[in-house]
């Protein structure tokens, strides 16, 4: 006989367990929705997990239901994370965000058996219920609760659920190309749609993206996820987590700067993860509270471009290294991530620095290109913008229910991003394609724009956007915020542009706002300013 290694299927229950087995003891701290702070560990989630797929059985979901969450980041949302996967059943995470008709639509679509909620949101669902005709279950995640149950025809609790359980019953063996989870994107136009990722490929994401020139999370580490977990899987972190058996932090609903400075502190956290608004809130926390965030050392920042300007004031303020990623859904949603190469150890600090603001280069596992709009190979020489493509072990095929593949012909995935590759594959978002301002046949960055003026002091928020223009079609106008007790004119602000863009790229207008519209997921909404500002130069 030929020689043969052994098969064991890249399964979610595989990660738990052995974070269960392997790091029993090690804390996993979680901010309930009530404020009180709740010391777990990883052999309770895995217990509770467990128990919670028997309980989803003897509910009479079969392999591949789905079972939803809307939800906050907290130890009962971990625990369904993985009971629900490792059950074979698909962890369908909602962002809690979205408008009562998207989130009927969603729930519909998905065909979601069991729907999992936080208190916050009893209210919310009692008025949704009506509209759920295929939902069996509404869970109250939480302990029994009268009040509740009054407003929610049927209303099961979750803790009642898994206290039910024997602590005997096992994982369940899982073919690891069966759906483990569920995620929308936020549709910004047209419906939401569904990327289902399997067990292999959310296996395979945690394994490569954490490698030492990924995220790099290792069991000596306390991981704070900030991005939400309705958010790509929470970026993975969860599953990394129960991989590595670090310490975990879940901080419940409340993600401004002040807690999170607070909880950053108590439970000495040592990386965090989140999208670029919350680290400018972070900012403001600690100058508050006074702390110097002593144990946090690293935070990886992506889902929209990082203010370059927080580098160094993260890094030479509080000794915290701000680490630039990029992914989507799509992609699981690791894509790329900034991490440098021993050739730039020779670099003065503001060259190495030039290099990490950029959203970095692949990890092992996916692959980049940009073409042009007929489909032809752009060359990687850090100047050409093409439509970026990526192919890879997670990314996507094709969307939930969708009747044919969202891949080209050759197999690659158009992220409908406009990007950057130079020769050492590092990437550079320049914009999203249907953001990017098109002014006289020329295309300006808003991502660049908004960069300049976030980094004005006196500057707390800005976004810009394309305007409708008369002669030019388009060009650029910004939207700011100022900075807490601070005035600034227009023209000083579009001072500020003078010698950092070519003339033809300065915008057009500023207009200053109280707050700009933030999606669920923390992103600022350009579509929302473009409805509400595009006319602005045609007004004049
Ligand atoms: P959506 O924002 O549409 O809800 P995603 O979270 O999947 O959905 O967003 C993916 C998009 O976010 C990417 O295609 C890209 O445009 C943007 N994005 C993510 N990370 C970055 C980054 N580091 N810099 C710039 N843009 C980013």
């Amino acid at each position: 006989m030929l020689g043969k290694m052994m098969y064991r299927p890249l399964t979610i229950s595989s990660l738990i367990e052995h974070a269960g087995r392997y790091h029993g003891s090690t804390t996993v701290t979680s901010v309930e929705t009530s404020g009180e702070v709740v010391h777990s560990n990883w052999g309770e989630v895995e217990r509770n997990a467990r128990k919670l797929s028997a309980a989803l059985a003897r509910l009479g979901l079969e392999t591949g239901d789905r079972a939803a969450t809307i939800a906050w980041n907290n130890r009962r949302h971990l625990e369904i994370y993985f009971g629900v996967a490792g059950g074979g059943f698909v962890c369908h995470t909602i962002n809690p965000r979205l408008f009562p008709e998207q989130l009927i639509y969603i729930i519909n679509h998905a065909d979601d058996k069991v729907l999992f909620i936080d208190a916050t949101f009893v209210p919310a669902v009692a008025k949704l219920r009506e509209h759920l005709p295929n939902l069996q279950h509404v869970v109250l995640m939480g302990p029994r609760d009268e009040a509740a149950a009054e407003q929610i025809e049927g209303l099961l609790f979750y803790d009642e659920l898994v206290a039910a359980e024997d602590d005997s019953c096992v994982w369940p063996e899982i073919d690891e190309n069966l759906p483990s989870s569920l995620c929308y994107t936020s549709g910004t136009t047209g419906h939401p749609k569904g990327v289902q990722y399997t067990h292999r490929t959310n296996v395979l994401h945690s394994l490569g993206g954490n490698q030492p020139d990924g995220k790099g999370l290792a069991a000596r580490d306390t991981v704070m996820a900030v991005v939400p977990m309705f958010h790509a899987n929470a970026w993975g972190v969860p599953y990394i987590a129960a991989a590595v058996g670090c310490k975990m932090v879940l901080p419940g609903p409340h993600l401004d700067g002040v807690s999170l400075a607070n909880l950053i502190d108590s439970e000495q956290v040592t990386i965090a993860l989140g999208v670029p608004t919350i680290w400018m809130g972070l900012l403001q926390g600690l100058a508050e509270t006074g702390s110097n965030a002593e144990t946090l050392k690293r935070t990886i920042v992506g889902g929209s471009a990082l203010p370059t300007v927080m580098i160094p004031t993260f890094r030479d303020k509080y000794g915290v290294e701000l680490i630039h990623a990029w992914g989507m859904t799509e992609t699981s949603p690791l894509g790329t991530l900034n991490q440098l190469l021993q050739k730039h150890d020779d670099l003065s600090e503001a060259e190495k620095g030039a290099i990490r603001e950029g959203q970095g280069r692949p990890p092992y596992g996916v692959e980049l290109r940009i073409v042009d709009d007929e489909g032809t190979l752009l060359p990687e020489d850090g100047e050409t913008q093409g439509n970026l493509q990526i192919r890879g072990h997670w990314i996507i095929d094709t969307y939930f229910k969708a009747d044919s593949t969202a891949l080209t012909d050759d197999g690659w995935f158009d992220t409908g991003d406009v990007a950057t590759i130079n020769a050492d594959g590092y990437m550079i978002i320049r914009d999203r394609s249907k953001d990017i301002i098109k002014s006289g046949g020329e295309w300006i960055s808003t991502v660049e724009l908004e960069d300049i003026a976030i980094a004005h002091p006196k500057i707390a928020n800005a976004a810009a956007i394309a305007a409708r223009h008369p002669k030019w079609d388009e060009r650029p106008i910004v939207i700011a915020v100022l900075a807490e007790g601070e005035a600034l004119s227009e023209a000083e602000l579009l001072d500020s542009y003078k010698g950092k863009v070519a003339s033809w790229q300065i915008p057009d207008k500023v207009i200053f706002v109280s707050d700009l519209p933030l999606g669920g997921t923390g992103k600022v909404l350009k579509n929302k300013l473009r409805d509400q500002f595009g006319d602005a130069l045609l007004e004049a």
